[in-house]
């Protein structure tokens, strides 16, 4: 019985941060400093992990990082004037709002305040329209690590079957567009699709982003496709021990697929490694320099 192929996510989102370390002294040495902030309102764990992750991972790769945490009861006006200080602060090149917000503020709203040309998010509904129609847009950087991950391993990804299964704006829907212009037949699936395993088996592309343990299981799978898992769920482990997993049932699926990313160490390290490349390819826009690769 033959396994799978292991993409190590985690291997190449360090080669990438060091690209970007390089590219990072590169600016230095010109007088720029490339600048993320990073918003945070309120308590959430997983986003305050999310966070101080990114705040040393910037510092790593040589970039300002400036932290913004607000309480929980901050208010709308209150956020958006600090948006629009960020937006006005020429040391900050990229903007990030931590999602999710807080119930009382209006996430669409915090967002599209964000100056396009920071929003290395690249949820801001300039970048959503520029990216959806083939224009020059911040990617999001979950789906771009996805995509990075993709192109190495296959080059040309044209004519290939792609399935996306999850349909959010942070994941799915960006996702999706990305194959489509790289050529893919894409195919959304989500809630609503029926027979999702007869819909999985004629892709060569799995990419599941749907935030259910282990639901896509291995005989749903087309022999030899590659499966991109972008799942991180928190399930009950040994010792009293959380533990993650993915939303591929990891064991069944390495023995039908030809490359699978693992659940830790496969899409979640692209994603901070695609902030910083977003961010400072923000700052070579905003400097008028040429753009990194
Ligand atoms: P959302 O909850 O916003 O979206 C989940 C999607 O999955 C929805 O479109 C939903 O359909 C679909 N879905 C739910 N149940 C099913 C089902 N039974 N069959 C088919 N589709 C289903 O999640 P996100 O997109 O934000 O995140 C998805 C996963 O990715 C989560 O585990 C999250 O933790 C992880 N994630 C990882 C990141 C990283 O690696 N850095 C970054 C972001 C997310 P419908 O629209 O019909 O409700």
């Amino acid at each position: 019985e033959t396994m799978a192929r292991v993409i190590d996510g985690k291997a190449f989102a360090g080669r990438l941060r060091s690209r970007i370390a390089a590219e990072v002294a590169a600016l230095k040495a010109r007088g720029i400093t490339p600048g993320l902030a990073v918003v945070l309102v309120g308590q959430d764990p997983a986003s305050q992990v999310y966070v101080a992750s990114k705040h040393r991972q910037c510092i790593e790769a040589g970039m300002a990082s400036f932290e913004h945490r607000l309480p929980e009861a901050t208010s709308e006006e209150e956020l958006l004037a600090l948006i629009r200080q960020l937006n006005a602060d020429p040391a900050v090149h990229g903007i990030l709002v931590q999602l999710p917000l807080p119930r009382h503020l209006n996430s669409d709203l915090v967002i599209n305040s964000i100056d396009p040309a920071k929003d290395v998010d690249g949820f801001h509904i300039s970048n959503v329209g520029l990216l959806g129609t083939g224009q020059k847009a911040m990617v999001p950087c979950t789906p771009l690590g996805c995509l990075l991950l993709l192109r190495d391993l296959h080059g040309d990804l044209s004519g290939k079957d792609a399935v996306v299964i999850g349909r959010s704006n942070i994941v799915g829907k960006p996702m999706a567009q990305l194959l489509l212009a790289e050529n893919c037949t894409v195919t959304i699936a989500h809630s609503r699709t029926r027979d999702l395993p007869a819909v999985l088996r004629r892709a060569e592309i799995v990419v599941a982003a749907v935030g259910r343990p282990r639901m896509v299981q291995g005989d749903w799978i087309r022999p030899g496709a590659t499966v991109i898992d972008v799942g991180i769920n928190r399930i009950p482990g040994e010792g009293g021990r959380d533990r993650l997993v993915g939303d591929v049932d990891y064991d069944s699926a390495r023995r039908v697929a030809g490359a699978i990313t693992p659940v830790p160490g496969g899409v979640g390290p692209m994603t901070i490694a695609c902030l910083l490349a977003n961010t400072v390819t923000a700052c070579c826009r905003a400097n008028g320099l040429p753009e990194p690769e």
